[in-house]
């Protein structure tokens, strides 16, 4: 509507349109981020008045209140990000929140050096790039809370705490296949969404920690009997097995080779 009517608002932004502002992920913002953003403004429907039964816009807002949780501890002022919510017949609303943040993330200056922040840039972007590859345990360990439908405003500042977080971040899981349990069935290289645990027949199975999303679905998968994938928590995961002493020598084959 703003465009039809005309109206003026900052050329210095970047519009990407989504079916719904439920579809704006944590990722989708913290690339932003990455790429040397240094705002991004969500714009949503009112409250209530979703076209669809999933109500995106509450998603979108216990997301940006998330978001804004994590900027605070890698040290971004958390109003380089704000959600906004309103019609697609209010063009002349449209215009002013855009004025209003491009005149406040000015004020803010570049990401990373604004007032209280003095994050060095090397820094800024390995905080974002370890961030990043976190999302999808983030959204699995607050998915209760991210699911919430906040009706009054008051409830914002209390869903997601500083502690909370810190805590989230100082407390991270991460799997481990234990080598002097593990049988190579095969079942958690099969079970693995991302293709993180190398394995094969007779081999013992070694978790890539740069690929794993920590979904814990090895640890759930792994038959009882062999209890071979262990969580870790807030402590430095074991290196993997060399390659060349992965080979499980079963006992039968032995004894059949003497
Ligand atoms: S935790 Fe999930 S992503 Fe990581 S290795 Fe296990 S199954 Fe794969
Ligand atoms: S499911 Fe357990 S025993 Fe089987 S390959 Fe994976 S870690 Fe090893």
């Amino acid at each position: 509507m703003a465009g039809v009517s005309r109206l003026q608002y900052t050329t210095e932004t970047r519009l990407i349109r989504v079916m719904c502002s439920g579809r704006v992920d944590l990722e989708f913002v913290l690339r932003a981020f990455s790429n040397g953003m240094d705002g991004v403004l969500i714009g949503g429907c009112r409250l209530n008045e979703c076209n669809y039964v999933t109500h995106g816009n509450y998603h979108a807002l216990t997301m940006a209140l998330l978001c804004k949780r994590i900027m605070e501890h890698i040290g971004l002022n958390p109003e380089r990000l704000r959600i906004e919510f309103m019609s697609s017949a209010e063009g002349n609303r449209f215009a002013e929140v855009m004025g209003e943040f491009g005149n406040n993330v000015k004020e803010l200056g570049p990401l990373g050096k604004g007032k209280g922040e003095g994050i060095d840039q090397n820094e800024l972007k390995s905080k974002l790039a370890e961030i990043r590859k976190l999302v999808p345990y983030i959204k699995l360990v607050k998915n209760e809370k991210l699911a919430s439908r906040l009706v009054n405003p008051e409830e914002y500042d209390k869903l997601f705490t500083k502690d909370e977080i810190d805590r989230l971040f100082s407390e991270v899981i991460s799997y481990y296949i234990d080598p002097e349990k593990c049988q190579a069935c095969t079942t958690c290289a099969k079970r693995c969404p991302v293709e993180a645990i190398v394995g094969g027949k007779n081999l013992i199975h070694v978790i890539d920690q740069e690929k794993c999303i920590k979904c814990g679905t090895c640890f759930e998968a792994c038959p009882t009997k062999f209890g071979a994938v262990t969580k870790i928590s807030g402590e430095p995961v074991p290196p993997p097995l060399p390659e060349e002493k992965r080979t499980i020598v079963r006992k039968s084959k032995e004894k059949k080779e003497n």
